[in-house]
């Protein structure tokens, strides 16, 4: 197996500029695919969150008034590095998070597009003249909000952070970056970046440490403007509740649960191959993945065995072998699917595929789990309702267009859903009444650099990508001049 040793990357809390160690001493970051310590990071803590809330606030009168035109000048300068340290992004990626080297590489690659499509739009930030009344002039003018406090999970560790740190500073906003705990080396490189182009000290920081006493500074802070998270719905709510209390601007992107329908006059082959790349995609560890599969009665019978002839073929190893799959992020992440299994098949499940522990050999020492194939899942087992964040596709069937839209929506979740069907009525119909703020008719990419990302109900609110991302990092100033 080809093996590597980690790139260099920085360990260290990056604030106003500088590179600090952190006053909590040190934390292992773990390869999910060895259990080996990669790096020991730096950890901080409310003292370092208070000096960046300092340093993004001192620089931001100077970032908000630079000419849009030369914010996107630094900020494609970094796409460029980006570009052109592309491997060395992946495999740090590769190593820390486990997925594949081709899956890294993507996400980087989106974090290129991201930026570049960010800084365009950054100077199409455009307000209103609205009409007035005579010896009136009235003004809509869009301003950056200010200083921006960002916390991200370990899925995409790198394209969770670019998604919010470019349309902020794109906007003209500054920012502090709280990444997690399990994947702080692709911050980090990232930040290298950030550096090496020249951008002004205080306009990106990174803060390292324990969670509780970083967040409650981001979500607290008079001088912080806007919260924006993605992580799981019980951390989103417990920081929206602590962001009340300075009434600060909030986006919210947390978990999903996305029901993936099969009608009958589908294209059964196009449904299948798109079910299998969607939920291998990073293990199934993504907040879209596909994880209630409902299927057609007329259909399940064929469908079962295409899925599970389709699955035989997904491979799973260390992310640096490129297979299809790589491990779980760790223990934890590999006891929840194997509890969400075991108390399916304790109710009457049936496991088609898979269904163990990968412990053997090359796998021994990594967080694996054999893609898995169950059926015959029922309301009162707690795959039905629970985010699963792994490689398990349960299968349910249905007879009725109306009953599977109401069973689809019978989640407190709303993020991803999706549908395969070549009946243009079904189309129409199911794809309004899905509850979810991101609807795939035939297709599962949904996340593009222009197109809005975001959940309804308990996934959250506010929307990143596009120009509804840009507006997340605005405000709203009403101006009337009387002549
Ligand atoms: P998580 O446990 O909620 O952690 C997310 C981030 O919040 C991490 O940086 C974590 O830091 C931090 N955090 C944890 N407790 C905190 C607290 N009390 N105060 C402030 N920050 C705190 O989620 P995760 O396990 O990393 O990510 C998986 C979840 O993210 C899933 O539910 C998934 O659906 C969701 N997700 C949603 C989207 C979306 O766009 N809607 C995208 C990707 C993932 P530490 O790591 O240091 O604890």
């Amino acid at each position: 197996m080809a093996r590597t040793d980690l790139p260099n990357v920085e360990t260290r809390l990056y604030i106003n500029g500088q590179w600090l160690d952190g006053s909590e001493g040190t934390k292992a970051v773990i390869d999910p695919a060895t259990g080996k310590t990669l790096a020991k990071i730096q950890q901080g803590g409310k003292a370092e969150a208070l000096k960046a809330v300092e340093a993004a606030n001192a620089a931001f009168p100077k970032w908000t008034a630079t000419p849009p035109d030369k914010r996107a000048a630094l900020m494609n300068k970094v796409a460029d590095l980006i570009d052109e340290e592309k491997d060395r992004l992946a495999t740090i990626m590769t190593m820390e998070q486990g997925k594949p080297l081709k899956q890294a590489l993507a996400e980087i690659q989106t974090n290129v597009e991201n930026l570049r499509w960010n800084a365009a739009e950054g100077q199409r930030i455009y307000g209103d003249i609205i009409p007035a009344p005579p010896g009136y002039q009235w003004l809509a003018e869009k301003q950056a909000i200010g200083v921006v406090g960002a916390i991200t999970p370990w899925n995409f560790p790198s394209n969770m952070i670019v998604r919010k740190i470019a349309p902020a500073i794109a906007a003209g906003c500054t920012v502090i970056l709280k990444p997690s705990s399990e994947t702080p080396l692709s911050a980090l490189a990232l930040m290298e970046l950030f550096d090496k182009a020249g951008f002004p000290a205080g306009v990106v920081n990174v803060v390292l440490g324990k969670s509780k006493p970083i967040g409650e500074v981001l979500s607290t802070s008079d001088d912080v403007q806007k919260l924006t998270f993605t992580g799981s719905t019980e951390v989103g709510k417990l920081l929206n509740e602590q962001a009340a209390t300075t009434l600060k601007k909030v986006s919210m992107e947390l978990g999903g649960h996305a029901p993936f329908i099969i009608f009958p006059d589908a294209d059964l082959e196009q449904a299948v191959e798109s079910l299998i790349a969607a939920k291998f995609r990073n293990n199934g560890q993504v907040c879209t993945s596909p994880n209630r599969i409902f299927i057609h009665e007329e259909v399940k019978e064929k469908v079962s065995n295409m899925i599970v002839e389709q699955i035989k073929e997904v491979t799973v190893g260390n992310g640096l072998d490129d297979p299809t799959t790589g491990p779980l992020i760790n223990k934890s992440g590999l006891e929840k699917v194997a509890e969400q299994i075991q108390d399916a098949t304790d109710k009457g499940a049936k496991i088609l595929f898979g269904g163990k522990q990968l412990t053997e050999g090359d796998y021994a020492d990594g967080f694996f789990f054999e893609p898995t194939v169950i059926d015959g899942i029922t309301t009162d087992m707690d795959i039905y309702y629970e985010e699963t964040f792994g490689p398990v596709i349960p299968l349910i069937s249905f007879t009725d267009e109306e009953e599977v839209i109401k069973a689809a929506n019978d989640t407190p979740f709303g993020l991803a859903s999706y549908f395969f069907s070549d009946n243009i009525h079904t189309i129409n119909n199911v794809s309004k009444k899905l509850a979810y703020g991101m609807v795939g008719v035939n297709d599962v990419a949904i996340s593009h650099s222009a197109t809005p990302f975001g959940g309804v109900k308990h996934s959250g609110f506010g929307r990143e990508n596009g120009a509804y991302g840009v507006e997340e990092y605005i405000t709203v100033k009403f101006v009337t001049i009387k002549a």
